[in-house]
C-alpha cells in the first residue's frame, strides 16, 4: 500500500465525509488517489474481513474498468501480518485473550495458519519454520511495537500490542520512519537508542497521547529470540504438554468416571493388554464420580458410532431440516467470515437416493417419456443456528439423550454439516484446543442409507485441514469399522479405554462399550 501524506480535508470518494487521519480506516484508490472508507465499500468489507486491513492495492468502483472494486494483496512482511492479526483479535475476539495478551502459538500462529490465504499473496512461500519466524518477529519488535506478558504471567509466550489504539498501518508507518531515522544516524555516526528515537517520532504525530509516551518509558525487558527458537524446536519433537497447559489457562481438565465392576472376559483381556495406560487414567480420576455432564466443550464425549443404539419411535414432529445460507458467516472463534459452502457435490450416490430413484421409476413406468427429476447436490456447509434442533434430534435418536450441540456455534470453523436440500444427512464436529495444540473430534455421524459413499471421508478430510498444525484425537468404539477410515488418514491407536461408552450408550446396543483413543500427530 502506498501511503501518501494526506491533508486534513481529504474526503471519502463514496460518502463525501471526512476521512479521519487517526484511525486511517480507509483505502486509497491507486488510480484516482482518492480515499474510500472501509465501511463505505460496495462489498461491505475488505476481502477476508480483517479489521483495519488496508494492505491492498485498491481500485475504486469509478476507476475500475468493469465498475467493480478491485483488491490486490500487498506484499505482507511478518511485522505487518502480526500487527494485523493482533489488532483483529483484540477487536473481534477479546474474549480469547488472557488479560489482553495472546499466546504466540495458540492464538497468533494458529490464526495465521487458518487464514494464510487471506493474509498472504499467492506467491508468498510458506517456509517450514514459519512459526519460528512469528515468535522471532514478536521478540525483535519488542518492546517498541509488541509487549511481552512475561512480567504479568511469569510465563513466556504471551504478547499484546504496545500501542493497542494505533491501527496496523499507522504502526507500519512509524516503523518505516524509525528505520530511516536510524539510517540517518548511522551516516552521522551518532548514537541514540531506539526508544528515544521512537519517542521523538511519536512527538511529531497529531494522535500522540500522554499515555503513549508513558509506555515508551516503562518497557518490560524484551524476551530473547533464542527462547523462542527453543520452544519451536521442542514442539516439533512432539512434546505435547509443553507449557502452557490447560491448567495454566485455567480451563478444567476433562474428567473420566471410573467404572468399578468389570466381569466379562473381554474386559479382563483388554485390561491386561493395556494395563499401564488405562491405570494411569483411572488413578487420576479415582473417586471422582460425577453425573454425566454434556455440553462441556472439554468433556470427551465422542462417539463415532457406526451402529446406532436404538431408534426410538420416529415422531413426525422431529425436525429434520436445516437450511443453507447464501451469505458468509462470521466465526466468533476466529473472527473470520466463513464462506456459505465448504463444497457442493453432485456425484456422490448414496444408496438411499438410488433406492428412491428406483422407486420413482417404478411408480412412473407406465408414463411415456417420463424422466427422473434432477437430483439435488449435497451441500457441505458450516454449522448454523438453524441446524441445531435437527442435529440435536438426530443425536438423541441415534446416540443418547441429553445431547445439545449448540456449543459448536462458538467455533463453526471446526464443523461440517451435510445437507440434501433441507435434509441433514451428516455432521461432524471438532472441539478446538482441548489441550495445548490438540483438537478433539466429538461427533461424526452419517444417516443410515447415506453411508459408505465418501461423505464421512470428506468431512474428516475437511476437519483435518481446518485443524492444521495441531494433533487431532478421538475415541472410537473398538468394534466400529470407522477405525479403518481413521487409520487411512493416519490416526494411530494410543490407548484402549475400557467401558468408555458405558455412561452414554443404551444397554441394547450391539456396539462395544470399550473405545480406542486415537491420535493423528501433526
Ligand atoms: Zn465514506
Ligand atoms: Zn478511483
Amino acid at each position: 500500500m502506498e501511503i501518501e501524506s494526506r491533508n486534513s480535508s481529504q474526503k471519502c470518494k463514496y460518502c463525501d465525509c471526512l476521512v479521519d487521519d487517526v484511525d486511517l480506516d480507509s483505502l486509497q484508490c491507486h488510480e484516482c488517489k482518492m480515499y474510500v472508507h472501509v465501511k463505505c465499500l460496495k462489498r461491505g468489507a475488505v476481502p477476508g474481513g480483517l479489521v483495519a486491513d488496508v494492505f491492498f492495492q485498491f481500485t475504486c468502483c469509478h476507476c475500475s474498468p468493469r465498475g467493480n472494486e478491485q483488491f490486490i494483496r500487498d506484499k505482507m512482511p511478518w511485522l505487518q501480518a502480526i500487527l494485523l492479526v493482533l489488532y483483529h483479535m483484540q477487536t473481534r475476539s477479546p474474549g480469547l485473550a488472557r488479560k489482553g495478551y495472546f499466546h504466540w502459538k495458540i492464538h497468533i500462529a494458529a490464526f495465521i495458519d487458518r487464514n494464510w490465504d487471506i493474509l498472504f499473496r499467492k506467491d508468498f512461500k510458506r517456509k517450514k519454520k514459519w512459526m519460528g519466524t512469528v515468535s522471532g518477529t514478536l521478540s525483535h519488535y519488542s518492546p517498541h511495537f509488541f509487549k511481552s506478558g512475561t512480567a504479568v504471567f511469569n510465563e513466556q509466550g504471551w504478547w499484546t500490542l504496545t500501542y493497542p489504539k494505533l491501527a496496523p498501518n499507522v504502526i507500519v508507518q512509524l516503523n518505516t520512519e524509525l528505520m530511516s531515522e536510524k539510517q540517518k544516524l548511522r551516516e552521522t555516526k551518532l548514537t541514540i537508542d531506539d526508544t528515544q528515537l521512537l519517542k521523538g517520532i511519536l512527538l511529531t504525530k497529531p494522535y500522540v497521547t500522554e499515555e503513549m509516551l508513558q509506555i515508551t518509558k516503562t518497557h518490560d525487558a524484551p524476551e530473547t529470540e533464542e527462547v523462542y527458537v527453543q520452544t519451536v524446536k521442542n514442539s516439533q519433537k512432539k512434546k505435547r504438554f509443553l507449557l502452557p497447559t490447560i491448567a495454566s489457562l485455567s480451563i478444567p481438565l476433562p474428567k473420566r468416571v471410573k467404572k468399578t465392576h468389570k466381569t466379562d472376559l473381554q474386559s479382563k483381556l483388554l485390561k491386561k493388554l493395556s494395563k499401564s495406560s488405562v491405570e494411569d487414567k483411572i488413578v487420576e480420576t479415582e473417586n471422582v464420580v460425577k453425573p454425566a455432564k454434556f455440553l462441556d466443550p472439554m468433556c470427551h464425549y465422542n462417539t463415532s458410532l457406526d451402529e446406532y443404539s436404538c431408534v426410538r419411535s420416529l415422531s413426525m414432529k422431529v425436525r429434520l431440516t436445516g437450511t443453507v445460507r447464501k451469505e458468509p458467516i462470521l466465526s466468533p472463534y476466529t473472527s473470520i467470515y466463513l464462506p456459505p459452502y465448504i463444497r457442493r457435490d453432485s456425484k456422490i450416490r448414496p444408496s438411499w437416493l438410488q433406492l428412491m430413484d428406483e422407486l420413482k421409476a417404478k411408480v412412473h413406468r407406465s408414463v411415456p417419456n417420463w424422466e427422473l427429476p434432477k437430483r439435488l447436490p449435497l451441500d457441505f456447509v458450516y454449522i448454523q443456528p438453524e441446524h441445531i434442533p435437527a442435529i440435536n434430534s438426530l443425536c438423541n435418536q441415534f446416540f443418547w439423550t441429553g445431547i445439545d450441540v449448540s456449543d459448536t456455534l462458538r467455533y463453526p470453523d471446526f464443523s461440517c454439516v451435510v445437507l440434501y436440500g433441507k435434509l441433514i444427512v451428516a455432521f461432524a464436529f471438532v472441539i478446538p484446543d482441548v489441550k495445548f495444540n490438540e483438537c478433539y473430534i466429538s461427533f461424526i455421524f452419517t444417516r443410515p442409507g447415506w453411508r459408505k459413499c465418501g461423505i464421512a471421508k470428506f468431512m474428516l478430510y475437511h476437519l483435518i485441514q481446518t485443524s492444521l498444525g495441531r494433533d487431532i484425537t478421538l475415541h472410537v468404539s473398538i468394534s466400529n469399522s470407522a477405525l479403518f477410515l481413521y487409520q487411512k488418514f493416519g490416526f494411530k491407536v494410543e490407548t484402549v479405554v475400557l467401558d468408555f461408552y458405558n455412561r452414554y450408550l443404551r444397554d441394547d446396543t450391539r456396539e462395544s462399550k470399550h473405545a480406542f483413543f486415537c491420535r493423528l500427530e501433526r
